[in-house]
């Protein structure tokens, strides 16, 4: 049901071509040199004009304009979904990456003719390495999971190389992303899940227990998902190394540790970083993302070719001088736009900034957390002290009032801020997972924590308003069964199963 006063449903929006008018305009064309004659060979010469719509230059751009308002993103507000690192991107990276020197580069120019891109590889390699105490980095991979995948196929190839290939299990704590042994399992290996202990971290006597001659390694996340610093982690090294294991380190929340704490020094020999979450780059809907892969050197000779390597007399090149490598991860060398905008945000920031922007991070999740904690309804499992992310637990709510995380979530939108993560990590039931990164101020912060506690009186007083959420959004509560069962994914289809009866909106 509508509210009194607000935007019409989405479905409610004419589409382009019903605003369409016949011989309704909105541009010039130069009238064409009388002697310049085009020949397009007969077999691919249009047969009847291209159906597009008709309308003024004014209609075309309100039209995508009310569109791209529909929508929300890290520039409408706080997006402050959790383990996702939705902070601002930069808009000189947009500057940088679509520099012509940039965007026309072709892969296959010769190396001579691309030394500032190769340089471009190299100098965010040396970055990377610094940052987190690695030795080497492929920048082929093109997302956290790619680079998962990627660095468990090292831990198989390397084992394999020792002739120790009875190790086929991977350990992954119970916090853990579905990522982890998901890519575990991809690679070959079984999965062993750890469990948490009351603190919220890996319980290391279950860690001792389950390790042994089978282990390949163990993938953890530091902090955790549930934005929980594994203390242990020290302690954690020595047991796996000591069985032989490799330590994997999934390098997603780096964003709390940035010039703090390494994964070189805690122990991990291999790392993948998360250049679109922590180094921004625009990442909503799965748009594209890089996932580099660093190693400790003895795992150097594993890594995906080519490498961008320098000297003296060649300058920078493509090494295919990988003797153990695994292959391939992605075509060519990753998405090299990405890479660009990483190094534009390292740069701009420097080592200090890089350092202040992990401190404003975890501030702002503590801030958040201690400012939310008491509210009726929301619980906060294990400890209070958090890193770059909170989790929340709406299970009180859930069960006094029938209000579920989801239904907060919904009731959020209403307010005209993006919903937290939900029902992640696993081990906390109905979560709410905040992670409002660094690029948001204190009144965001208050407005967030505000507009929860107001959905708590809802939900005590009059759940139907939450439970009915959203209302004030362009689309209102979707059926994500449905959604995912029958997504309609365009127009046509759209029409195609209305005429079958097959949506009735
Ligand atoms: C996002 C994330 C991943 C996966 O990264 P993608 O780039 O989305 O493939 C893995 N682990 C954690 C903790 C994450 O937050």
């Amino acid at each position: 049901m509508k509210e009194e006063g607000f935007r019409q449903a989405f479905w409610d929006e004419p589409l382009i071509f019903e605003l369409s008018r016949k011989g309704r305009v909105g541009y010039t064309l130069p009238k064409p040199m009388s002697d310049v004659e085009v020949s397009v060979p007969e077999g691919i010469r249009r047969r009847s004009e291209p159906e597009l719509p008709e309308l003024s230059e004014p209609e075309v751009v309100r039209h995508y304009t009310r569109l791209s308002q529909m929508n929300y993103g890290v520039d409408s507000g706080i997006y402050p979904l959790g383990s996702c690192t939705m902070k601002y991107n930069p808009k000189i990276n947009e500057e940088i990456a679509s520099h012509p020197g940039v965007a026309f580069v072709h892969p296959y120019q010769d190396e001579r003719t691309v030394q500032g891109a190769l340089k471009v590889m190299w100098e965010l390699e040396q970055w990377l390495k610094e940052i987190t105490g690695m030795d080497r980095f492929t920048l082929q991979p093109a997302a956290g999971a790619n680079g998962e995948f990627t660095g468990v196929s090292i831990i198989r190839a390397y084992h394999e190389d020792r002739g120790e290939t009875q190790r086929d299990e991977i350990l992954v704590p119970d916090s853990a992303h579905g990522t982890n042994p998901a890519s575990a399992a991809m690679a070959g290996f079984r999965v062993v899940e750890i469990p948490s202990n009351e603190n919220g971290t890996v319980d290391i006597e279950a860690l001792k227990a389950a390790v042994g001659e089978r282990t390949a390694g163990l993938m953890l996340t530091n902090p955790n998902t549930l934005g929980i610093f594994e203390e242990d982690i020290l302690e954690i090294a020595e047991v796996v190394h000591e069985a032989g294991g490799l330590l994997y380190y999934d390098g997603a929340n780096l964003n709390a540790l940035l010039g703090r704490v390494r994964p070189g020094d805690m122990g991990f020999d291999i790392v993948h970083l998360n250049l679109h979450k922590t180094f921004s780059t625009p990442h909503g809907g799965g748009g594209p993302g890089s996932g580099p892969v660093g190693v400790k050197d003895f795992l150097k000779d594993y890594l995906p070719v080519p490498l961008v390597s320098y000297s003296e007399e060649r300058g920078y090149y493509l090494d295919y001088d990988v003797p153990k490598s695994i292959g391939k991860v992605k075509e060519l060398y990753g998405n090299f736009a990405v890479l660009v905008k990483a190094l534009t945000y390292l740069k701009m920031l420097g080592k200090d900034g890089l350092r202040m922007t992990s401190d404003v991070a975890v501030l702002n999740a503590n801030y958040l957390t201690r400012k939310l904690k008491g509210t009726r309804g929301y619980e906060l499992p294990y400890k209070e002290l958090r890193k770059h992310e909170t989790v929340f637990s709406a299970e009180p709510m859930k069960r006094e009032t029938g209000v579920t995380a989801m239904d907060v979530a919904k009731r959020l939108l209403d307010f005209g801020m993006h919903a937290p993560t939900v029902y992640f990590p696993l081990i906390v039931h109905e979560a709410l997972m905040i992670e409002p990164t660094e690029s948001v101020s204190r009144e965001d912060l208050d407005a967030y924590v505000e507009a929860l506690k107001r959905i708590s009186e809802e939900a005590y007083g009059n759940p139907d308003t939450v439970k009915s959420a959203p209302r004030n959004t362009a689309v209102g509560r979707v059926d994500d069964v449905l959604a995912a069962k029958k997504p309609v994914l365009s127009w046509r289809m759209y029409v195609e199963m209305k005429e079958k009866g097959e949506v009735d909106y």
